[in-house]
């Protein structure tokens, strides 16, 4: 039995293959244990899997399984954990942007008795406009759950075997893993790197799947939405409450109100605006009622969460 797993999504990765390989294979070679390095093709439309297979068929302990189409990262991830069978599982992206000799610090941290070790970024080589936009989700994140979620801890991180199989056991399909592994308690600890830039190859995080994966965040762990459309309906009830006091006293007293410059008008502007902002806020409240609606539709249904096509060097027998 393997002692440290490895996992590794994959998605159109073919460029930065053979840099993970031999860079993350010299410092496997330096942890003095066994391990198992497990790729998950994660419906890549390049040459990752024959890749992966030929490193697999060079080398045993590199594992690959491959998906029926693209299921998105945090998928990947989990299906990798799902096969995992080391004493440990540790997370890391392909592209070298989380430094594989980061991992043995956080072997380090296990070794002392933490469950979950989380990398957070010192700093982002990333374009301005996404460290902006990740500095404000985490801290928005942070203020809308109880959860004591960490600011800028990415998925790289490293899990015992006790957390791996809660993780496991799971069910949802909305899977926000920062959250799910903060959410599993256990000894928590986190260590301070420099995230990198991309190795090689473009990136795969295209704006849609990143807005996908904090939406997935926030209305995982929070109802504070819920609280916000009540929160707004309260408001605006209180509002148009004095609104309608005010239009009864206008009407009422015509001509005081007429002396200090606020005599009662035609009607159709205060019927405009009181209809469009009732509009606005009553659409802004079914939706974030259908955002949980939709997501309790995702569970209802109990697909399955992933489809392999292939896979080599793992027994994928028990169906997920
Ligand atoms: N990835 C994946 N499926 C996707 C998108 C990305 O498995 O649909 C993988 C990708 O191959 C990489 C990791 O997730 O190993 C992080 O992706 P990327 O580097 O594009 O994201 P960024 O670092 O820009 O957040
Ligand atoms: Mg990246």
């Amino acid at each position: 039995m393997a002692n440290i797993s490895i996992i590794i999504p994959c998605f159109n990765e073919e460029a930065v293959l053979p840099k993970l390989f031999a860079r993350l294979g010299a410092v496997a070679a330096t942890w003095h244990a066994d391990y198992e390095i497990i790729c998950v093709d994660d419906g890549s439309r390049d040459r990752t899997w024959e890749i992966l297979k030929a490193q697999h068929a060079q080398d045993p302990r590199w594992r690959c399984l491959s998906f029926a189409r693209n299921f998105g990262h945090q998928t990947a991830v989990s299906a990798g954990l799902h096969f995992a069978t080391g004493d440990c599982a540790v997370v890391i992206d392909a592209d070298l942007q989380d430094p594989p000799e980061e991992i043995s610090r956080l072997l380090a941290k296990w070794r002392e008795g933490y469950e979950v070790v989380f990398a957070t970024r010192k700093q982002r080589r990333d374009p301005l406009i996404k460290r902006l936009l990740a500095w404000g989700f985490y801290r928005l994140l942070q203020k809308m759950t109880p959860l004591p979620m960490a600011r800028d801890a990415g998925d790289f991180c490293l899990l015992d075997k006790k957390v791996v199989a809660v993780m496991n056991a799971l069910p949802e399909r909305s899977r926000y893993l920062r959250g799910l592994r903060t959410w599993c308690g256990f000894r928590q600890t986190s260590v301070e790197f420099d995230r990198a830039e991309r190795a090689a190859g473009v990136p795969q995080y295209t704006f849609k799947k990143s807005f996908k994966l904090a939406m997935d965040g926030l209305f995982s762990f929070s109802a504070a939405p819920l609280r916000l459309a009540t929160y707004l309906g309260l408001w605006v009830s209180a509002f148009a409450f004095f609104g309608v006091l005010f239009t009864l006293a206008q009407k009422i007293f015509a001509a005081e109100f007429a002396k200090i410059g606020l005599a009662p008008g035609a009607g159709f502007p205060t019927i405009v605006i009181s209809v469009l902002f009732l509009g606005g806020v009553q659409l802004i409240c079914l939706g974030i009622l259908g955002e949980y609606i939709g997501r309790i539709y995702e569970e209802v249904k109990g697909r399955p969460l992933w489809i392999l096509r292939d896979s080599a060097g793992l027994v994928t027998t028990d169906k997920k």
